[in-house]
């Protein structure tokens, strides 16, 4: 599935895309159940950032100084 979000600083649109495993974990997450970093390890730190706050990669390279998904595509 995709799972939408947008970046608050450049107001940019994007989404990542999950396995229904994932997915679940997702809910989870969203109910406030477990940290993102406990839930998805297999993620990288760019992809994890994008699901807690919607980051997008450009934004997340200014502020980082590194960005890189595969996962993620961005509008
Ligand atoms: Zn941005």
């Amino acid at each position: 599935m995709k799972m939408y979000n947008h970046c608050d600083l450049c107001g940019k649109g994007g989404y990542i895309k999950l396995t229904a495993e994932q997915s679940e974990k997702l809910s989870q997450y969203h109910m406030g159940d477990g940290l993102v970093q406990e839930l998805f390890p297999e993620l990288n730190p760019t992809e994890r950032e994008f699901i807690k706050t919607g980051m997008c990669m450009k934004c997340q390279k200014m502020m980082f100084g590194k960005a890189e998904s595969k996962l993620i595509t961005e509008r």
